[in-house]
C-alpha cells in the first residue's frame, strides 16, 4: 500500500517584479510506501519545500496528480488533508497562544472530538509539558519546534512530514525528535523527512529519493543508493 502516490507533479512559481518566472518541479513520478521512513535529499533550492507544501495544501501545484492514504487532493481535499500533518521549517507561531491553546485551536480546526484530544500526552510526548500555559512568544527555537512538532500530531494523521527538522538544533532536541520519529513509526505510521544531511537520512530512512534542481534523479531503499555512491 501506498501512503503517498505522486504523478507528473510541476509548479512553475510565476514570475514577479524581483523574480522570473521558476520551474521548482518538473513532473516528479513518486510512490512512497505506507509504513515507511521516507527521505527526500537535495540541495538548497532543490524543490523538497515545494514538495513537501504541496502534500500540506499550502501550495498549488501546476499539474499532476497527488493522492495522500488513497485520497485525491483534487477530488477529496478534505480527507486528504486529515491524513497528513507536517512540521514546517519556519518557526511562526501564534504569540499570544500557550502550547495548549494552539494544540486546542489546532484539533478544533481538524474536527477532532473534545473527547478524543490528547493535548497533555503530546505536549509531553515533545518535553513541553513544563511550558505548556507558557506564551509561545517567550518560547525559544527549540521549543517553538517541539510544539510544531505536536501541532502536527494533533489529528492522529496516517502520514507525518518534517521539513527539514534537525536544521541548526541542538543534540537534544534531535535526540527528542529521533525518538519520537522511531515511536511514531514503529506504531504505523509514515514518516517523511526531508534533509540535506545524507548521514541523517542514512541512520533514519529506509528509502531515499533525490531531488536536484526539480527534477527526481534517484530513487532507492537506503542500503542500495549508498552501495552505488
Ligand atoms: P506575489 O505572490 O504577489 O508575487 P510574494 O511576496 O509572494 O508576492 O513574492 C514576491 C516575488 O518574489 C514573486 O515574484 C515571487 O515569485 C518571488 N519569491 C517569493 N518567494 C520566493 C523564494 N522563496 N524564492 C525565490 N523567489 C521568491
Ligand atoms: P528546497 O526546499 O529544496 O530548498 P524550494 O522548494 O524551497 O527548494 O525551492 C525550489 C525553487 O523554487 C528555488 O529556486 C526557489 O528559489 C524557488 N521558489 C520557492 N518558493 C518560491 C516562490 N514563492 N516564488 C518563486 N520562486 C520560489
Amino acid at each position: 500500500k501506498s501512503a503517498i502516490e505522486i504523478t507528473g507533479l510541476s509548479k512553475t512559481y510565476r514570475g514577479g517584479p524581483r523574480a522570473p518566472e521558476k520551474a521548482a518541479l518538473k513532473g516528479i513520478d513518486l510512490d512512497i510506501p505506507a509504513g515507511s521512513v521516507f527521505g527526500l535529499l537535495g540541495p538548497n533550492g532543490a524543490g523538497k519545500s515545494t514538495l513537501i507544501n504541496i502534500l500540506a495544501g499550502l501550495v498549488v501545484k501546476t499539474a499532476g496528480k497527488v493522492t495522500i492514504w488513497g485520497f485525491d487532493q483534487d477530488v477529496n481535499p478534505r480527507q486528504s488533508r486529515a491524513a497528513i500533518g507536517v512540521m514546517p521549517q519556519e518557526l511562526n507561531l501564534d504569540p499570544f497562544f500557550t502550547p495548549r491553546a494552539a494544540l486546542e485551536v489546532q484539533a478544533g480546526l481538524y474536527g477532532v472530538k473534545k473527547a478524543e484530544r490528547r493535548s497533555d500526552e503530546i505536549l509531553r510526548l515533545v518535553g513541553l509539558e513544563d511550558k505548556a500555559e507558557a506564551y509561545a512568544r517567550t518560547l525559544s527555537g527549540g521549543m517553538r519546534r517541539r510544539l510544531l512538532l505536536a501541532k502536527a500530531l494533533v489529528h492522529h494523521p496516517h502520514v507525518l512530514v518534517l521539513d527539514e527538522p534537525t536544521a541548526g538544533v541542538d543534540i537534544e532536541l534531535r535526540q527528542m525528535l529521533w525518538e519520537n520519529v522511531r515511536r511514531l513509526n514503529a506504531e504505523g505510521m509514515t514518516i517523511i523527512l526531508t534533509t540535506h544531511y545524507l548521514e541523517e537520512a542514512e541512520e533514519m530512512c529506509d528509502e531515499i529519493a533525490i531531488i536536484n534542481q526539480g527534477d527526481l534523479v534517484a530513487r532507492d531503499s537506503t542500503a542500495n543508493l549508498l552501495s552505488r555512491m
